[in-house]
């Protein structure tokens, strides 16, 4: 049998991890040396580029390139024309998947037969059935599809000592999706309480913020508009992430753009970038409330707060949490690799039942998850005028569960 890991299948990044030889979840890095791979394909000259390579050529400009179409798994409709021909999600999704396994087997030197890959906790039956798809397209066999802040959840109960049953929220801010998860984790396993997410906000609606600070700038003090060339566009998406990662760290970031023979030099500081991107901010904490709300609970009755993705890295994430939830959030594991740890120790957990336990988990995994959409019928009234919606089984609802009518 060959290896066995978890991949995380992000948006923007991915993942793979494994679980070594003594029991503890580790990167595989890809054959750059990387511990993440971006979720980019580009087709160029007969070739299909993936991760960093292709993320280069999108710099020159050059062949067609697919990014963010994890937004799309599911959807009929989207479709994807690269190297002459229509790709869906699914291929997409398959040729980014067949990418990371190959560049996996040749770091570990061996074969990877087996796989659990993560999705967003508000996937639909269409967008998991298109990953799992896309998984057996690249050649895996896939364990099983687990949500993304189950996943954290299990790599940091995975190091918890305690007995004791905490309520935990994850907020998972990554480059395009926001996710947030309510659920209690003890002794008896994870049990999800309440999910919620916003698939069209994350990471690049903050660059987009910077983008459209610099290129306003730029056009005042050039008069023209750098947005209107591909290249340029680009090159200010770059700058402008360049900038926001760098206000993680510093106060101030000072931005040097190039369009049309013109040099802008711009500085932006951490005060103006919170406030410019405000709303963004807000609409996580609408979503969080909402999640804790809708359980009942008070902020004071959560016990942790787990960070995940990589926009939570931005100050202001960390200082929404402490206030809120009148405590800073847990440490202990790494924001871009606690997803595929987690899908490592769950795959591990599959293969290795029968096997003396090695999977780095304290004791058995039991994981309770929820539905994340209300599931029901469209029924027509009695005298046949209008529709209505009639749900079976409300969000939140433990799965699995039943219930006729
Ligand atoms: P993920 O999808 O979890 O890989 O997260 C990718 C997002 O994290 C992108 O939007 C990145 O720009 C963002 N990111 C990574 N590092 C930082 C940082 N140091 N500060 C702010 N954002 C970051």
């Amino acid at each position: 049998m060959g290896a066995t890991v978890g991949i995380d299948l992000g948006t923007t990044n991915c993942a793979v991890a494994r679980i070594d030889e003594f029991g503890k979840p580790e990167i595989v890095r890809n054959s750059l040396n990387e511990p993440t791979t971006p979720s980019v394909i580009c087709f160029h000259d007969g070739e299909v580029a993936v991760g960093q390579n292709a993320q280069e050529l999108q710099a020159t400009g050059a062949g067609e390139v697919a990014a963010f179409f994890k937004r799309s798994l599911g959807d009929p409709n989207f479709l994807f024309f690269g190297g002459g021909v229509d790709h869906s999600p699914t291929d997409l999704s398959s040729i980014l998947l067949s990418h990371l396994k190959r560049e996996a087997e040749a770091t570990l030197g061996t074969t990877i037969t087996d796989a659990v890959i993560t999705v967003p906790a508000y996937f639909r039956n269409p967008e998991r059935e298109a990953t799992l798809e896309a998984g057996r397209r690249a050649g895996l066999n896939v364990l099983q599809i687990i949500n993304e802040p189950t996943a954290a959840a299990i790599a940091y109960g995975g190091r918890q000592t305690s007995n004791r049953t905490q309520r935990i929220i994850v907020y998972d801010l990554g480059g395009g999706t926001f996710d947030v998860t309510l659920m209690e984790q003890g002794p008896e396993g994870i049990k999800v309480l309440a999910s919620d997410g916003d698939h069209e906000l994350g990471g690049k609606d903050w660059d987009d913020r910077l983008v459209d600070f610099l290129s306003t700038a730029f056009e005042r003090e050039f008069g023209e508009c750098p947005m209107d060339d591909p290249i340029s566009a680009f090159d200010f998406g770059v700058k402008a992430e360049d900038a926001k990662k760098h206000l993680t760290s510093v106060g101030e970031a000072r931005v040097t753009v190039l369009h049309g023979g013109n040099r802008g030099r711009y500085s932006i500081t951490r005060q103006d970038f919170e406030e410019m991107s405000r709303d963004l901010m807000e609409r996580t904490i609408m979503l969080t409330d909402r999640v804790i709300d809708g359980q009942g609970i008070s902020p004071e009755q959560v016990d942790g707060v787990l960070l995940v993705g990589g926009s939570t890295r931005m100050p202001m994430v960390r200082n929404y949490i402490t206030s809120r939830f009148g405590k800073p959030p847990m440490g202990g594991v790494d924001v871009d690799q606690a997803v595929a740890f987690g899908a490592s120790m769950m795959a591990a957990e599959k293969t290795l039942s029968l096997q003396p336990r090695r999977t780095g988990l304290a004791g058995p995994l039991r994981v309770t998850d929820v539905t994340t959409h209300s599931l029901g019928m469209i029924a027509v009234n009695q005298d046949m005028s209008a529709y209505t919606n009639s749900i079976i089984l409300a969000k939140n609802n433990p799965i699995p569960s039943s219930e006729t009518r």
